[in-house]
């Protein structure tokens, strides 16, 4: 009897950060003062409007399905954000609601990507990319994006990785793990290469510096866009995203869609009608916090030593080197939980050419992201004074780590 997962199903990495995740939880359980700077989750509830039309949602009785690709009044509200956002007019009946914008990435990359098909995809790159793209039985070619250059993306980069097999390029601004934002004429650049580009623009309006994202449907039709709530609106739970697809997929994607995930929770589309229309005071105070932590993480990570050349211009997270500490980021990342008591990414969740750093989201107080960086800091010099005492996290138990140095 065959009783083995199916080989495109065994191919799915797990996202490392969850075993540290675990031991997190684990130290939380027994009391320990654990500072969580692992996770992209906003600290903060979502905005009260939001949660009002939730719950004046629930209380008309809107439980029943909406229309398969989301309610018009969702994809009329989408349609307009562009319009009001980016000057780009969006046909509603070319957005796709979806549960979160997980599955937008990938009802965007089945409806283009063919077995044995090329994808470009940045190194550090958001994991679910790759596994996304392996999972359809293509193959993933990581273009390099380096600490030296901020982390941009380059197109004259990404062009020489482009062969005749080379079906999309994947783009993320503010991407994660970096907080890098693609500079409008390298993305317009991009967007002329031939193949598919798929922008992946989440972290849309978390960017902080000057300028203001573009999105790819600025400059082509020849595209997929996605987006979602979890972030800029601290919607994470509400499952709540959407991809905007070309004319010509529209078809592949209504049936997909239709079949493998019906539709968007109704109650949650109500919210996003919200979100979209009347949360820009919550936005834009959300922001003005993020920046400050941004500013004071990247401060302390470069006073203790970590390699922060140029400050992340979005997203959530900074992305520093620890070279100068390890060369290897998941032992780095455990020896920080076990001594320190704060939980950091290893880099190597987002791809080979990221060994060496960690990631750090800025998603919790400022007075938490000073302590934290007050412990790191102290135990890193305690560490390099002794070194072999140091070395081996193992033998610190738990208890006398977390809050004890
Ligand atoms: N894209 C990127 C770059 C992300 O960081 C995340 C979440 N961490 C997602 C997509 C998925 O988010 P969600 O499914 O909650 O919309």
């Amino acid at each position: 009897m065959e009783d083995r997962p199916s080989n495109r199903a065994a191919g799915v990495t797990p996202f490392l950060v969850m075993e540290l995740l675990d031991q997190a939880k684990l130290m939380i359980t027994r009391g320990e003062d654990v500072i969580r700077l692992e996770a992209g989750e906003p600290d903060w509830p979502s905005p009260p409007r939001v949660i009002e039309a939730g719950r004046e949602a629930l209380a008309r009785g809107d439980t029943g399905y909406t229309p398969s690709a989301g309610s018009p009044e969702l994809r009329e509200a989408i349609s307009e954000w562009y319009g009001a956002r980016y000057g780009v007019a969006v046909d509603p009946g070319r957005i796709f609601v979806t549960s979160g914008s997980s599955p937008a990435l990938l009802l965007a990359l089945a409806a283009i990507v063919d077995r044995g098909d090329e994808v470009l995809v940045s190194d550090p790159g958001y994991p679910g990319y790759a596994n996304a793209v392996q999972f359809l039985e293509a193959r993933c070619i990581r273009f390099p994006v380096v600490e030296s250059e901020a982390f941009a993306y380059s197109a004259v980069r990404i062009s020489e990785a482009v062969t005749p097999r080379t079906k999309a390029i994947m783009v993320n601004s503010p991407a994660n793990p970096t907080g890098a934002c693609v500079a409008p004429r390298e993305f317009e650049h991009i967007c002329s290469l031939g193949p598919w580009v798929v922008s992946d623009e989440i972290y849309h309006e978390l960017s902080y510096d000057a300028e203001r994202c573009r999105t790819a449907l600025e400059y082509t039709d020849h595209c997929f866009v996605v987006n979602g709530f979890s972030k800029r609106y601290a919607m994470p739970g509400w499952r709540l995203g959407w991809v905007v697809a070309p004319k010509t997929c529209l078809d592949v994607l209504r049936n997909m869609n239709q079949n493998f995930l019906l539709a968007a929770g109704t109650v949650s589309q109500a919210a996003g009608v919200v979100a979209l229309r009347d949360t820009e005071d919550d936005v834009r105070r959300m922001r003005d916090e993020y920046r400050s932590r941004r500013d004071l993480l990247v401060r302390r990570l470069r006073e203790i030593g970590f390699g922060v050349p140029a400050p992340p211009a979005g997203a959530l997270y900074v992305f520093a080197s620890a070279a100068r500490f390890s060369p290897d980021s998941i032992a780095f990342a455990k020896e920080l939980l076990l001594n320190t008591g704060v939980s950091v990414t290893p880099g190597v969740d987002f791809g080979p050419a990221s060994e060496g750093y960690i990631r750090l989201s800025y998603t919790t107080t400022r007075e938490r992201i000073a302590e934290a960086m007050d412990r790191v800091q102290r135990y890193l010099a305690a560490r390099t004074a002794a070194p072999t005492e140091s070395a081996n996290p193992a033998q610190h138990s738990p208890e006398a780590g977390a809050g004890a140095v």
